[in-house]
This record gives C-alpha cells, sequence and structure tokens, in this order.
C-alpha cells in the first residue's frame, strides 16, 4: 500500500492524480491541500479520507471545518497549513500540484521530511532548481517528473545510466497560435488563449502554453532534473502532440515515448515508477493518425521562449525573475487589465531591470519574487 499527499488537489493535475487513486486499489490519500475551492476539496475530502486538509484561504478553512465535522480529519490553513500537508508523516510520495512560486516551501519542507517528490510544479524547479536538486542527494529522496515531457524523457533514460545524454529534443504543440504573426497576436482575447488544441489543463498553463513560455519552464525544468547544460535542451515543434519528448545519445541514436495527450499516464508512472499498469483510455492508433510532423520553433512570434534560454543561460535569480514576471503578467492578462503581446513585453522588462544574485538562498529567491512584482505594480 502507498500513501500520497497532493499539493493543489482540486486542480486539472490534483483531480487526476485522483482519478489515478480511484482506479488502483492500493494508494492511500494522507493530506490534501487547495487554494479556494472548498465545495471540490470537500467532495474530496469525504470520497478519499485523509487525515489532514489544508485550504490557503483562513475564512474558507473555517467555513470547510464546520462542513466536515462529522469525519476525522484536520482543517489547516495558509502557508503552516500547506507545510503541514507536505510534511504528513505517513505519506511517502508529495505530488506537488500547486500553482506557481507558492509550491518552493513545501515541496523543500517534504524533501526534508523524507519523501519522493512528483513534480508536476515546474515553478519550484525553474527558480530554485539547485537548492532542490541538491537537496535530493543529500536526502536521498527522488524527484519524479508529472510533466509529460519530463516524464517521456525519464522514461528514455530507462537502463541509460552509463550513457551520458548528447541532447534532449524537447517536443511542443506550438499551442493554438502556431503558425501566426506577431501582428495577429494583437488582437488574441483570453477565450482565444484559453483553447489548447491538444492538452486540458489549468488556466495559467494553458496561457503559457500559448506563449510558449511553457515551453521556456520545461527546458529549464529539463536542465535541472537531467543535469544538462541549457544549450543542450532543443525544442522540437510536433503539433499533433504524440511524441512527449525524445532523448539523443552519444552515438546519434535517438529514444522517444510516444502516447495520446493524457496526463494520467505520466502521473501514474510517477506514483509507481518503475512498475507500469494497467491504464484505461484511448491508446495510440498510427493508421489513423496518419502523420507525424516537425517543425522548428518560431522565436520571433513567441520570444518568450527565447527570454528563457537567456534567463536559464544567465542563473542565479534572472529565472525567478523570469516566472515571476511571467505569473503577474498572466494574472493580469486573465484580469483583462493588459494585451496579451505585453506579457512578454513585462518579461522582458522586468529581466532587463534586474540584478541577478548569484547561487540564491530561498529567501534570496522569494526576494527577487518581491522586487519583480514591486517593478511591474509599478508601471502597468
Ligand atoms: P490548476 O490551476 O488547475 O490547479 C492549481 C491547484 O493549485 C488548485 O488545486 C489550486 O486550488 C491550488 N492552489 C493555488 N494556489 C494555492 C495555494 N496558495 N495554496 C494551496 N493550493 C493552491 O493548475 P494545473 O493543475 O494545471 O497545474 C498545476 C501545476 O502543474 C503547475 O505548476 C503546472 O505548470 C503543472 N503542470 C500542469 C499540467 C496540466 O496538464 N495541467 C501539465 C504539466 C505540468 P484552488 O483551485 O482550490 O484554488
Amino acid at each position: 500500500m502507498k500513501t500520497i499527499s497532493i499539493l493543489g488537489s482540486t486542480g486539472s493535475i490534483g483531480t487526476q492524480t485522483l482519478d489515478v487513486v480511484r482506479a488502483n486499489k492500493d494508494i492511500k490519500v494522507a493530506a490534501l491541500a487547495a487554494g479556494q475551492n472548498i465545495d471540490r476539496l470537500e467532495a474530496q475530502i469525504r470520497e478519499f479520507l485523509p487525515r489532514l486538509a489544508a485550504v490557503w484561504d483562513e475564512k474558507k478553512a473555517g467555513e470547510l471545518r464546520a462542513r466536515v465535522r462529522d469525519l476525522d480529519v484536520r482543517i489547516v490553513s495558509g502557508m503552516e497549513g500547506l507545510l503541514e500537508a507536505a510534511t504528513e508523516p505517513s505519506a511517502q510520495i508529495v505530488v506537488t500540484a500547486v500553482v506557481g512560486m507558492i509550491g518552493i516551501r513545501p515541496t523543500i519542507a517534504a524533501m526534508e521530511a523524507g519523501k519522493d517528490i512528483a513534480l508536476a510544479n515546474k515553478e519550484t524547479l525553474v527558480t530554485a532548481g539547485h537548492r532542490i536538486m541538491e537537496l535530493a542527494a543529500e536526502k536521498g529522496v527522488r524527484i519524479l517528473p508529472v510533466d509529460s515531457e519530463h516524464s517521456a524523457i525519464f522514461q528514455c533514460l530507462n537502463g541509460e545510466r552509463e550513457n551520458p545524454i548528447h541532447r534532449i529534443l524537447l517536443t511542443a504543440s506550438g499551442g493554438p497560435f502556431r503558425g501566426r504573426t506577431r501582428e495577429e497576436l494583437r488582437q488574441v482575447r483570453v477565450e482565444d488563449a484559453l483553447k489548447h488544441p491538444n492538452w486540458a489543463m489549468g488556466r495559467k498553463i494553458t496561457i503559457d502554453s500559448s506563449t510558449m513560455v511553457n515551453k521556456g519552464l520545461e527546458v529549464m525544468e529539463a536542465r535541472w532534473l537531467f543535469g544538462v547544460s541549457m544549450d543542450q535542451v532543443t525544442v522540437v515543434v510536433q503539433p499533433q502532440s504524440v511524441i512527449h519528448s525524445m532523448v539523443e545519445f552519444e552515438d546519434g541514436a535517438v529514444m522517444a515515448q510516444l502516447g495520446t495527450p493524457d496526463m494520467k499516464l505520466p502521473i501514474q508512472y510517477a506514483l509507481y515508477y518503475p512498475q507500469r499498469r494497467f491504464l484505461a483510455g484511448e491508446r495510440l492508433d498510427f493508421a489513423k493518425l496518419g502523420q507525424i510532423t516537425f517543425e522548428a520553433p518560431d522565436f520571433e512570434t513567441f520570444p518568450g521562449l527565447a527570454l528563457a534560454y537567456r534567463a536559464g543561460k544567465r542563473g542565479g535569480t534572472l529565472p525567478t525573475v523570469f516566472n515571476a514576471a511571467n505569473e503577474l503578467a498572466v494574472q493580469k492578462f486573465l484580469n483583462r487589465e493588459i494585451e496579451y503581446l505585453a506579457i512578454t513585453d513585462i518579461i522582458e522588462a522586468a529581466m532587463e531591470a534586474h540584478r541577478v544574485t548569484e547561487h540564491p538562498t530561498v529567501e534570496e529567491i522569494l526576494d527577487a519574487e518581491r522586487e519583480t512584482y514591486d517593478f511591474i505594480k509599478g508601471r502597468w
């Protein structure tokens, strides 16, 4: 029997993780954590009976506490609550599926408590990757990728421990605006950007996919997870989202992992690694698919990807600035406060204005996040 905790249980990854739990009869849920959605969290508590549930919002936590009085569950709130959920003693694996840099502290706390991490929250690796990978080695805990591309790379590396990676070929669908010009993107509305051609995901990552910022974050995530340089990660546009990523070895051999776009596969693989289990759902039908095509990414129309390479290569606190500026800019776009193209303008301006701190501590990373927010709030 496995026991897991899920941070961000009410979101897209969180609910799909619970689908995997429901389909397998040998996983228990120790703790759940969510931001605001107490209706969904209450239903999850009643079905999965965790010992602990954390709600970010204090008032909502009080409301939920009253609602589940009939159950043996403790309701906690705020950052303290999130940290308690991350370190609930009975869990062996913590699924980090919160969105944004809020994931840094609970991820570190879970690792310090000796838990393996099934990592969806890429923002944590992008901003604090050096610290997370160091800590994983120090504590002997595993970081099991949930992001489909990184899970694909992880699967391609099975049995290749002695063989260095020559290059990672990180695939991208290209998002809903593939093939458009920058001029055409001027009029993009929130509704347009929220329509991803292949994947159903949370709102923030869907916008990030449309700007290709998500791919930039993934390049940085891959660099930490697999110990390669930014130059060893090449983005390949593969619009059908069938090849989830590839690894090229020293002899030129390329290994790829293919499948339908279903996040339950990488989630289940992370939870049961190295075992593969039956997973219900659609399978690849190559005859129906007909073809798989490839393109180079368009760095001009999607400057977010070029900025991510710049931030990742420079390192220090610059990836934090890239990420924090994007988080706030996407929030502003979703609130209809700025235009679509301003997202990457804001990231670039914040990066230009920043003085980089090398090898930042977690405190310095969180300071860089605050500074970036202050910089943007004074200007947009
Ligand atoms: P969603 O927006 O769907 O869900 C986010 C989750 O985080 C919700 O449960 C939300 O709670 C919770 N949350 C937000 N703020 C807090 C907080 N302060 N404290 C506790 N919980 C909080 O996001 P996704 O599931 O799409 O993405 C989650 C992460 O996984 C992101 O980092 C994303 O980049 C990554 N990822 C997602 C993929 C996908 O297919 N969706 C694929 C690969 C990676 P509530 O809704 O109750 O407020």
